[in-house]
């Protein structure tokens, strides 16, 4: 399954339409992601990316957040998501 992830997160990341993109498990369209920043003024995170319908997700480390992307400062509440 891990494959089908890293293949989502390239779709996100060539900025494909996210409502195009269907979920590994359920295959519903409603996969989110959210770039989450690891300290106050740095510019580096990681992704979590995950299903809105069935809450499965994962994430990537170790990110630099691109500078036209909305992130969840560090600290900050993050969605639920069931790891699989
Ligand atoms: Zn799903």
């Amino acid at each position: 399954m891990a494959s089908k992830w890293v293949d989502l997160f390239l779709q996100i990341i060539e900025k494909k339409y996210i409502n195009s993109i269907s979920c590994p498990f359920c295959k519903k369209n409603t996969i989110r992601f959210e770039y989450i920043q690891y300290s106050s003024g740095s510019n580096i995170g990681y992704m979590l990316v995950w299903c809105e319908t069935c809450k499965r997700g994962t994430h990537f480390s170790n990110l630099r957040i691109p500078e036209d992307e909305p992130f969840i400062p560090a600290g900050a509440p993050i969605p639920y998501v069931q790891f699989k």
